[in-house]
């Protein structure tokens, strides 16, 4: 049908605590009917979005996880991945009411907390209606689209220790059930997947990628998640944490705890000659290994209890983030003796957004 394209829903939208993602389908197999009949306001956004990669000061399109040539409700096309921080709502409202956006009767799909938050702004400025989804069915929707669209999106870590050996591999996802989701947000979620429709959130916390980013912002007057991460990887925890060699001057063998082992995070900082001496970037660095350990604990935690022995970490928090993903990989086989593994996903942050564009009118 003709009208199913200048009537169709091209957006997706998570609106989280910290980010804003938004996926965009960029219809390829439009006729020269639909072309030419196409609103020229519609004309004009798809340009502007497929055009750019850069939106105003703060929206940035992830060029790298585009994906070619997706089939949604019959359709081909082009799935694009937009993100801004959820703070810049007010902005993004103007922007899109600059481009006429509100000229256009539209529905727009929305799931994440700021679906509410922000439905009567969306309303006033661009004459949207939100129609609201909830946000785990939307992530897990939108995580079995991808996985099943895209052959290299699960993988793994091998020898997430080593520098020179350690590599990202791919991992064959298709039979997937019973896995965990954790994912790494603002805070934290824990899901157990039982089956395509059947899983629960049985675990949470609050010490989360807003945690991580608002601790450094604190400790090293860094501004944003880019410099954040940036000043880990050029830190040393250990100047910072108390290791169990600190405390047994070597390893604690009886109950095989390696001397290397964390056994007090921030430990040292007591002491004020060990604060005189410690970097930024060493503090930047012990954050992100004790929110990172934190949540790989957990994660354990959930997956002994569900007996579940694939867990799949997700969440903008993993973004640029190779440090805590190899953390994650280590710690989930050395603690589980090799009988869980971690996988990641490349869309990590865009689960909930790409499942919210699939379910409208389900
Ligand atoms: P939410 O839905 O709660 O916003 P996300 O999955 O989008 O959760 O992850 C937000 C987290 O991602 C932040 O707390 C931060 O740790 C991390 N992050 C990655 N990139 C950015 C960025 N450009 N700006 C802010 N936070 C970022």
């Amino acid at each position: 049908d003709e009208l199913d394209i200048l009537a169709m829903p091209w957006f997706g939208m998570d609106i989280g605590g910290s980010l804003c993602k938004l996926v965009y389908f960029e219809p390829k197999d439009t006729t020269k009917d639909e072309v030419d009949s196409e609103v020229e306001t519609l004309r004009n956004i798809r340009r502007y979005l497929t055009k750019n990669s850069a939106y105003g000061k703060t929206g940035h399109r992830d060029t790298h996880l585009q994906m070619n040539d997706v089939h949604i409700r019959g359709r081909r096309g082009t799935l694009h991945f937009i993100r801004f921080p959820s703070s810049e709502m007010v902005n993004f409202l103007a922007l899109a009411k600059s481009k006429g956006m509100a000229n256009l009767v539209t529905t727009v799909c929305a799931t994440g907390g700021g679906a509410f938050k922000f439905e009567e702004d969306f309303r006033r400025e661009v004459n949207m209606k939100l129609e609201k989804f909830d946000e785990f069915d939307s992530l897990l929707k939108g995580l079995q689209f991808a996985d099943a669209q895209n052959p290299s999106e699960c993988y793994y870590w091998a020898n997430p220790t080593d520098d020179t050996t350690c590599a990202k591999v791919p991992y064959d996802f298709s039979n997937p059930y019973p896995f965990l989701i954790v994912n790494i947000g603002s805070g934290v979620s824990v899901l157990a997947v039982y089956s395509a429709t059947d899983y629960k959130r049985i675990s949470g916390t609050s010490l989360g990628g807003g945690t991580f980013l608002g601790l450094c912002c604190l400790l090293t007057g860094c501004n944003t998640f880019e410099d954040a991460i940036q000043l880990a990887a050029e830190g040393d925890n250990t100047n910072v944490d108390k290791l169990v060699r600190d405390i047994y001057g070597g390893d604690y063998e009886r109950f095989g705890l390696p001397g290397d082992l964390v056994a007090s995070s921030f430990g040292q900082m007591n002491c004020r000659e060990r604060r005189s001496k410690v970097s930024r970037q060493d503090l930047a660095r012990a954050t992100l290994v004790t929110i990172t350990n934190n949540i790989g604990s957990i994660a354990r935690m959930c997956a002994t209890q569900e007996k579940i022995d694939r867990v799949v970490f997700i969440g903008n928090f993993l973004r640029v983030n190779p440090i805590a993903m190899k953390l994650l990989a280590y710690a989930m086989d050395y603690w589980s003796k090799g009988t869980m593994k971690a996988l990641f996903l490349e869309h990590e942050g865009y689960f909930g957004a790409i499942g919210c564009l699939l379910q409208f009118h389900d």
